[in-house]
């Protein structure tokens, strides 16, 4: 059965009129109609393509909503310059935050600690990073970095030019937070050319309780353990979230299709969890998580997270300080003829952390690791578009994750913890 289940989703024509389809209903923003027409396209599909409706399991959140943005020079002959709002800044005084601004440059710990002394009551300015390589600094902590230096507000740009500006998750509490924006290249130098000026930034947005839902489905296998195959649903609102991470729900969709007829033969269940609000913090995965008991967590042998699988042809599986699961994955991905890097560290960078959290192995499968010329610098970006995704290589992907899963699903026995 191996055989014809890879080559199944390898060949199948369905897994690119999901994608497509996904793409449609939009950039996915968690509380949008573009989040919900996902979830009601996603859920019909798993029940179409495995004959077993998935579960809706609940996820209450502190919702937030994006109102408009904008920043200016006080001296300048600009006027209001677009920026975008992080996920969950608290809005401005309603005439704008003005102050300085100060540009630390990438936004490295010793960057904040080399100009503390005008850092409090100040806006500053840090680069955004490509996220998929082993220095990377995640712009969560800079955010944290400059909350604990003091600073007003919090600017990041896009160090890509033409490439319009970036988003993402700011990593505020509705205790904690302070202003925050993503900017263009172009926006950047224009506040930061000529003589020093301060500026004023302006964010309307509204926070309140909201209720959304992750999407489960079980197909049980012989023993009551499970390997969950999982992928988020939500996105950003600046383009059509194709790569991250439309590439991952096709994939699990077709996998789920193809494993359906097979789960009842295989040692241990397939879970499919279809998680949302990754985009803010990890939310969907982590109430999920959370929410079982030490047996239901000690009965999953893995989870294999398929998030941003397109976008270059190279994929790599961050293995959260599990070696057992690192060797495991590079000797079936090598016994199935493909080509996989690893990376050990625990990357808390999307669904699979909240099951390493716990102990149980988790490892996310992702395109274009410390290749940041690769169109995976797109992610959180306007350039997030399904025209970035080649269809080889998306099937390719699949066909590694289907691999992966069948094999995990099949051991006789799997310790990888
Ligand atoms: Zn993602």
């Amino acid at each position: 059965m191996s055989g014809d289940i890879i080559d199944e989703v390898s060949r199948s024509d369905e897994l690119m009129r999901d994608f497509n389809a996904i793409c449609d209903t939009g950039g996915r923003f968690a509380g949008t109609g573009s989040e919900q027409r996902a979830q009601d396209y996603l859920a019909s599909r798993l029940e179409e393509l495995t004959g077993t409706p998935a579960q809706v399991s609940p996820v209450a959140y502190t919702g937030w909503s994006r109102g408009p943005a904008a920043i200016e020079r006080k001296d300048g002959p600009d006027g209001a310059l677009p920026c975008v709002s992080l996920v969950r800044s608290p809005p401005t005084p309603g005439d704008g935050l003005v102050a300085d601004l100060i540009d630390l440059g990438r936004g490295t710990e010793a960057d904040f600690q080399a100009r503390a002394d005008e850092v409090p009551g100040s806006i500053v300015l840090v680069r955004h990073e490509y996220m998929f390589a082993t220095d990377t600094i995640h712009r969560r902590r800079k955010y944290q970095w400059a909350m604990d230096h003091g600073a007003a507000g919090f600017l990041i740009a896009n160090p890509v030019p033409d490439a319009g500006p970036v988003t993402g998750s700011s990593g505020a509490t509705p205790e904690r937070g302070i202003p925050a924006a993503g900017i263009s290249a172009e926006v950047a130098d224009r506040l930061t050319g000529g003589e020093p000026s301060p500026v004023r930034l302006v964010i309307e947005a509204d926070l309140a309780p909201r209720q959304t839902a992750n999407l489960v489905l079980d197909l049980p296998g012989k023993t009551p353990e499970w390997v969950v195959l999982s992928a988020h649903i939500d996105g950003h609102h600046l383009a059509e979230s194709a790569m991250d991470n439309a590439t991952g729900l096709a994939a699990t969709l077709a996998i789920a299709a193809a494993m359906a007829p097979h789960a009842h033969e295989c040692a241990r269940g397939l879970r499919v969890a279809l998680f949302t609000v990754e985009e803010w913090a990890l939310t969907g995965s982590q109430v999920y998580v959370d929410g079982l008991g030490e047996k239901e967590r000690a009965a999953i042998a893995l989870n294999l997270n398929l998030d941003t699988i397109a976008g270059s042809p190279n994929l790599t599986a961050l293995t959260s300080a599990f070696p057992k699961l690192e060797a495991w994955l590079t000797a079936r991905a090598e016994a199935h003829g493909f080509a996989l890097g690893t990376h050990g560290p625990v990357m808390a960078n999307s669904d699979h952390y909240n099951f390493a959290r716990h102990g149980i192995p988790a490892t996310r499968l992702v395109a274009g690791f410390n290749e940041p010329q690769s169109e995976i610098r797109h992610v959180l970006t306007p350039g997030d578009t399904r025209d970035r995704v080649n269809a080889d290589h998306l099937r390719r992907a699949t066909a590694l994750a289907a691999a992966l899963t069948l094999d995990a699903c099949r051991a006789e026995t799997l310790n990888l913890r």
